[in-house]
């Protein structure tokens, strides 16, 4: 009987999840004070489950804003909190993370929360080290669905982590949200049944029959993440890969450029542009030629957007980065 066939409440699949969830705390090492939740709906969902489970309509959240995701997340929570967008990077075109030092926002002394995007997909800006929240008695709220398990994280930090799981960790139709335990249990009222953290951790994420087969998935990524070692080898190698393709990008004397500044620029997608731009279609085109595909930059930014999850290996960004350097010598 396959995975797909079993029944989510059997003896079979509770040995998968339950394998799952325990191979993920190895992982992150998630203490045991935190609950991990196998949800449905993506991200976006948590956009609105994030607010509603964690405060009360009329509770302060601030939002940092450092791309379109953190933005859709506080538009989101506009509707179930009082949320303020403390910081947005909007105008320098999502190309940075502000100072934590109080001199580029100011934090609601009362804020239940700090949402930030941990990596924002579309731009390649990731955060490298996590403010504190100003108000003693709040918490980090993060989205890592594009960096989720790329690298060690202290999950103490935050309150609540969440990603869906398919960049990094299994195919899309899985969103994982690792929760304290006491932030579990005052939703508010209109909270409907499936977004209510407290339904899903009383029944291990088996209120309703969960993606079964997309956390059979998950679980096998985790037994190979740590059969690598890991996550401090995973990072290892994710570096490796990034610093390859940015070298190849800041050595390239301005045919191409990176424009996200370097010290927070993401392990995981790397966008990029060419000086001149109306070679773009014809990189895009030749690139395929090669069989290097999903190149392109989002609508949103334009360009080139190499995205080098985990699965990608030191090989195919070697292999770009040939290519790369092949294109400029004909080009330049
Ligand atoms: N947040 C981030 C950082 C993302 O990259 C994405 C998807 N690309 C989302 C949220 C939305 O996720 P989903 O499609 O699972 O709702």
């Amino acid at each position: 009987m396959s995975v797909m066939e079993m029944s989510h409440r059997g003896k079979e699949f509770t040995s998968i999840i339950e394998k799952a969830e325990s191979d993920l705390r190895t992982l992150l090492n998630i203490p045991s004070d935190y609950t991990v939740l196998f949800l449905q709906g993506g991200a976006s969902t948590q956009f609105s489950a994030i607010p509603l489970n964690l405060c009360n309509s009329d509770d302060a959240v601030d939002y940092l804003v450092t791309g379109s995701w953190g933005g859709k997340a506080a538009k989101e929570a506009v509707k179930y909190a009082k949320a303020s967008t403390i910081w947005s990077g909007k105008s320098d075109n999502y190309t940075r993370i502000p100072n934590f030092d109080g001199s580029e926002f100011e934090q609601n002394l009362h804020a239940r929360y700090l949402h930030i995007c941990a990596n924002e997909t579309i731009y390649g800006v990731e955060f490298k080290n996590y403010p504190v929240p100003a108000n003693p008695n709040g918490f980090l709220v993060a989205d890592m669905s594009s960096n989720f398990c790329s690298k060690p994280v202290d999950v103490t930090k935050f309150g609540l982590i969440y990603a869906g799981a398919q960049k990094n960790v299994g195919p899309s139709g899985v969103t994982i949200v690792i929760v304290r335990n006491d932030l579990i249990g005052n939703a508010q009222k209109i909270t409907p049944i499936m977004l209510d953290y407290k339904i899903h951790a009383d029944n291990k994420s088996l209120y309703n029959t969960p993606p079964c087969y997309g956390i059979y998935m998950c679980g096998l990524v985790f037994e190979d993440l740590l059969n690598q070692g890991g996550l401090v080898e995973v990072e290892k190698k994710n570096k490796a890969k990034a610093q390859v393709l940015y070298d190849a990008i800041d050595e390239s004397n301005g045919f191409y450029k990176c424009p996200v500044e370097k010290s927070v620029r993401s392990l995981m997608n790397v966008p990029f542009t060419l000086e001149k731009s109306e070679l773009e279609a014809e990189f895009i085109k030749e690139a395929a030629k090669e069989k290097m595909v999903a190149l392109k930059g989002h609508r949103s930014v334009g360009g080139m957007r190499a995205s080098i999850y985990n699965a990608m290996p030191l090989a195919g960004v070697q292999k770009l980065v040939a290519f790369m350097k092949e294109f400029q010598a004909k080009h330049a």
